[in-house]
């Protein structure tokens, strides 16, 4: 179990935890150091948390309509 700020992550899905500190992580930067991270390389914009094949990753919503997946959140999975 999981706590950020009020929200309470309980679930045994370790990709969903680990979206959730990625999504607490971006906004103590954003809030604490007024700085957007993570940025696309590409695009330049901001990047949120999404999953994809139930791995927690960073997507960015340039490029086409769905947006791209960028990287996974995890540095131990590669996609
Ligand atoms: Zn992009």
């Amino acid at each position: 179990m999981v706590h950020i700020k009020s929200a309470e992550v309980s679930t045994p899905d370790s990709a969903e935890v680990l979206g959730a500190v990625a999504e607490g992580v971006q906004e103590f930067v954003m809030s604490h150091h007024r700085v957007t991270w993570p940025v696309c390389g590409e695009h330049g914009r901001g990047l949120h948390v999404g999953y994809f094949h139930e791995t927690a990753v960073w997507k960015c919503a340039g490029g086409t309509t769905d947006g791209h997946v960028v990287s996974a959140i995890d540095p131990a999975v590669q996609l």
